[in-house]
């Protein structure tokens, strides 16, 4: 889970990446980094934090070029440490390069021994220092041979910005598993993980970049190859259950609107009888408005959320969670007292705050809670850049809603189907990664892959 940000040919190159990279915050709080080139020089800043407090005005102006790419960054392979801050900067011959990287490689271990076996020393334990290294081994002279050399040996999910001197590069696997996309901006062009960031600079959305699809910009020039064979899309439908900003359109649909449309789906698979719906704010609130749309119960502002808290996932540390939970939201006892209420949240993960949530509520006097999740129950692990590690912290993958019910202290518990979820994405069945709930992975993910990965959080 990570956002990134690339423009070229302006001359504020890394103040908007500044501000792209704010735009993208919710998809990393760990650390972040910018990377400029001013001819073939580059200069960097990076820091564990937000982006807000990791950049002052003074540093932005020591960025100079007016080419950037930057990374906000939340760890799925490699420790939270600052060392695995990305850009990723190296010098190499007569060539600069740098990597801001979204997804997670699921052929890690064997790129690790092959390059290892060449005599490559790894410095992070990032996947993406591994693109890196697999670029400056490339045989290949012609810089843009090199990109597709070096691609063409990953397997699982990238979205990438790459500075190589003066030229921006950025790549979306075959799969398509990440959202990235293309804008401009008074004629240069900007890529970024998601619109929400255009909007923000006030770059025109032009398309995203297509799966498989390697684009090369220089000033502002653009030329685009689709170097691999087609394959069938992989694009995470989490991204839209949860992850991506609801302003932004990601995969060609707004997400907002399709979380309003996963409510709506809900409210007519498991209907409640209650007096009105209120979300778990925020990440409930779009279905819950589709929900309470559907159903024609008022929906109700029950939790007031602090605004000054970040995401309660996004510190690794299960201390830090659970005390979070406690300081995030705050219930209005007086809307929920003696209440029979539908509660709508996008997903349960471990259950830890959903249960602390449901308590709360409990605890505020309602009557009866009904939950409805507006996503399938999450039963197995995400290979491709999303935080559900290991099968044993996700609580369905191990027992039955009826447990949950039971175990969260509910009136009752009801998931949206799987088809009910692909049928509210408006687009083809095949065009999704489904597999944190089927288990359906699109790539082969070996066994040791999934191990190295939990040994390494
Ligand atoms: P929990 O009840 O502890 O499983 O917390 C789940 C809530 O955290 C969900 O309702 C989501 O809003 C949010 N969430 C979404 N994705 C993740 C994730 N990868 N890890 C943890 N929490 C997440």
């Amino acid at each position: 889970m990570c956002g990134i940000f690339g423009i070229s040919g302006h001359n504020e190159a890394a103040r908007l990446a500044y501000l792209g990279l704010y735009a993208l915050q919710h998809r990393g709080e760990e650390s972040c980094g910018i990377v400029t080139c001013e001819k073939t020089r580059m200069r960097s800043h990076q820091g564990m934090g937000l982006v807000g407090d990791v950049f002052k005005e003074a540093t932005l102006k020591t960025l100079t070029g007016n080419i950037a790419i930057g990374h906000v960054r939340y760890s799925t392979t490699g420790s939270s440490v600052e060392k695995n801050i990305q850009p990723f900067l190296v010098r190499h011959q007569s060539c600069s390069m740098a990597i801001a990287h979204n997804g997670n490689l699921t052929n890690t271990l064997g790129l690790r021994d092959l390059l290892e076996g060449k005599g490559s020393i790894l410095q992070t334990s990032m996947d993406s220092e591994l693109i890196v290294h697999l670029l400056a081994k490339s045989r290949r002279k012609d810089r843009k041979e090199r990109v597709v050399d070096a691609l063409a040996q990953l397997e699982g999910a990238y979205s990438l910005v790459m500075l190589m001197d003066d030229v921006l590069v950025a790549a979306r696997d075959p799969f398509g598993f990440r959202p990235l996309c293309l804008g401009r901006i008074n004629g240069s062009y900007v890529v970024a993980s998601e619109t929400c960031a255009l909007d923000l600079i006030q770059a025109k959305y032009v398309r995203d970049i297509e799966p498989g699809e390697i684009v090369f910009i220089s000033g502002k020039k653009l030329e685009s190859i689709k170097p691999f064979p087609e394959r069938r899309h992989a694009f995470c439908i989490f991204e839209y259950i949860y992850f991506s900003r609801p302003d932004s359109n990601i995969f060609g649909k707004n997400v907002y609107q399709t979380r309003k449309r996963l409510g709506r789906c809900l409210a007519k698979e498991a209907p409640v009888k209650g007096d009105f719906v209120m979300a778990i704010p925020d990440s409930g609130s779009y279905a819950a408005t589709g929900f309470a749309e559907e159903s024609g119960l008022p929906l109700e502002t029950g939790m007031i959320r602090n605004h000054y808290v970040g995401r309660t996932f996004i510190q690794p540390s299960q201390l830090i969670r659970d005390f979070r939970v406690r300081i995030k939201l705050n219930p209005i006892l007086d809307v929920i007292r003696g209440k029979k209420i539908g509660v709508v949240e996008d997903s349960i993960v471990r259950g830890t705050t959903s249960k602390a949530r449901i308590k709360t509520i409990r605890d505020s006097g309602a009557k009866e809670i009904h939950l409805r999740i507006s996503c399938p129950p999450l039963r197995f692990p995400c290979f491709y850049g999303i935080d559900f590690p290991t099968k044993k912290e996700l609580i369905a993958s191990r027992r039955s809603v009826a447990w949950i019910r039971e175990y969260m202290e509910l009136d009752s518990l009801d998931y949206l189907s799987l088809s009910g979820m692909l049928k509210s994405m408006l687009l083809p069945e095949c065009e999704f990664c489904t597999a944190c709930f089927n288990g359906k992975y699109p790539t082969p993910v070996s066994r040791k892959h999934g191990k190295d990965m939990l040994e390494k959080k």
